[in-house]
C-alpha cells in the first residue's frame, strides 16, 4: 500500500540528498592521500652546500683553526684524517654518512650546483632569523631584517598546524639558538619552544631532563645565546620519547658558530655530528609504532655561506650566501636521490611542503607562501 509522504518525510529525503551532495563536495576538497602522519624538521645553521655535496674542501682543510681546547695542528691533522679522502664522493660520505647512504638512496637531496640543482633562500639577507622565518612561515617578510630576539609578527606553519584540533598539543620546537624563542613567537604560539640556556620545564621532569637542564646550566659557555648542540638535541629526543609529537623542530647551531670562529675542523665535526643526530632520530622513530613508516624527515640550513676563503661568513656582501640545500626522507617522497638540474626549490616552499605531507593546504591559507614541492609529495 502506498502512503502519502508527510512534509517531515520530504524534509528527511531533502536532507539525505543534501548530505550526499555536501559529502561529494567535501571529498572533492579532501587533500590527496598521504602516508605521512608525523614530520620532523631538522635545521643545521649555516651548513654550506659545498661540504654537503663535495665533502671537506681540500684547500681549506690544511688551514689551522684557532686554539680552543687543543693544539690547532692536532685538530687540523684529525680533520684531514677523518674527512680528507682523495675524491669528493669519498669525502662527502665520510662527512655525512647517513645523508649519503640512507637519504641518497631512499629520499631526495636538492642543491648540488655542480649538477645544476638550485636550492636557495628568497629573503635577500642571507642570515639566520630571516632564513628561519622564511622557511617556517613560507615567505620573506621585509620587516624581518635582523637577528634580534624579537617576537615574530607572523605565525609559523607550526603555529598554524597547532591551531588545528588534530595537531593541537602535538607540536614542539627545540633549538640551540635562543632566538628561536622569537622566531616561533613562544609567547603566542601555544606549543613548547625551548631554546638557548633556558631549562626545559614544560613537561613533568624525567631523570634525563633533569640532567640535561643541569648540564645546560653548568657547562662552559662559548656563545652567550647558544649551548652546544647535544643539549637541545637530547632534550628534543627526550620530549619525543615522552610526548610523541606529530610535528617536531630541532635547530642545531654549532656549524654556523664554529664557521664564524674560522675553525674549519670544528665546523666539519659539527656537520658530522648533525648527520649522526639525523641518523639517531631516524632509527629511533623507525623503532616506535606511532612513527614507523609514517614519518617524514626534512633537513636543511637557514642560509649558505661565502665561497672559497670566504667560507666562514655569510650575508649579502658574501656572494653565494643565498645558496642552500634541502633533503627529504619519508613514505610519500619518491626515491629520486641526488637531484640534478630541473626543479628549482626555495626555502619559502618548506612550510607548504611540510603541511602538504600532513594533508594540509598551507598555501591556500597563506597565499604569499611558496608552493609545496610536488616532487617531494610524489605528485
Ligand atoms: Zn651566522
Amino acid at each position: 500500500m502506498q502512503r502519502t509522504r508527510s512534509p517531515w518525510a520530504w524534509l528527511g529525503i531533502w536532507m539525505a540528498a543534501a548530505t550526499i551532495f555536501c559529502g561529494a563536495l567535501a571529498s572533492a576538497q579532501t587533500p590527496q592521500p598521504h602516508r605521512t602522519q608525523n614530520v620532523i624538521l631538522v635545521m643545521i645553521d649555516g651548513m654550506r652546500w659545498q661540504e654537503v655535496f663535495r665533502g671537506a674542501d681540500p684547500a681549506l682543510l690544511p688551514i689551522p683553526g684557532p686554539e680552543w681546547v687543543g693544539k690547532s695542528e692536532d685538530m687540523t691533522a684529525a680533520a684531514e684524517a677523518h674527512y680528507g679522502q682523495a675524491t669528493a664522493e669519498e669525502r662527502r660520505k665520510a662527512l655525512m654518512p647517513f645523508l649519503w647512504s640512507v637519504v641518497a638512496s631512499q629520499g631526495q637531496i636538492f642543491g648540488n650546483r655542480d649538477l645544476g640543482s638550485d636550492s636557495h633562500v628568497t629573503n635577500g639577507l642571507d642570515f639566520s632569523y630571516p632564513g628561519y622565518s622564511e622557511t617556517l612561515t613560507g615567505f620573506a617578510d621585509p620587516r624581518i631584517n635582523s637577528n634580534e630576539n624579537l617576537p615574530n609578527p607572523n605565525a609559523t606553519v607550526f603555529e598554524w598546524l597547532n591551531a588545528k584540533p588534530e595537531f593541537a598539543g602535538q607540536v614542539a620546537a627545540f633549538g640551540a639558538w635562543v632566538v628561536f624563542n622569537g622566531i616561533f613567537n613562544r609567547e603566542r604560539c601555544g606549543f613548547p619552544v625551548n631554546a638557548g640556556y633556558d631549562p626545559f620545564t614544560a613537561i613533568p621532569p624525567t631523570p634525563e631532563l633533569n640532567l640535561l637542564n643541569t648540564l645546560k646550566a653548568e657547562t662552559v659557555r662559548i656563545w652567550p645565546g647558544e649551548p652546544f648542540d647535544p643539549i637541545p638535541f637530547h632534550t628534543a629526543i627526550e620530549y619525543l620519547k615522552v610526548k610523541h609529537p606529530r610535528l617536531l623542530f630541532i635547530g642545531l647551531g654549532e656549524t654556523d658558530e664554529w664557521a664564524h670562529k674560522l675553525d674549519y675542523p670544528a665546523y666539519l665535526d659539527a656537520a658530522h655530528l648533525a648527520d649522526q643526530y639525523v641518523r639517531d632520530l631516524w632509527e629511533l622513530v623507525q623503532s616506535m609504532p606511532q612513527y614507523r613508516g609514517t614519518t617524514t624527515l626534512i633537513i636543511l640550513p637557514d642560509h649558505g655561506r661565502g665561497d672559497g676563503t670566504d667560507w666562514n661568513t655569510h650575508g649579502v656582501k658574501h656572494p653565494g650566501s643565498e645558496q642552500t640545500w634541502m633533503a627529504f626522507l619519508g613514505p610519500d617522497t619518491p626515491a629520486l636521490g641526488e637531484r640534478r638540474a630541473g626543479t628549482v626549490v626555495t626555502e619559502s616552499q618548506i612550510a607548504a611542503t611540510l603541511a602538504a605531507l600532513l594533508g594540509q593546504d598551507y598555501h591556500a591559507a597563506v597565499p604569499q607562501s611558496g608552493l609545496a614541492i610536488q616532487d617531494v609529495l610524489g605528485k
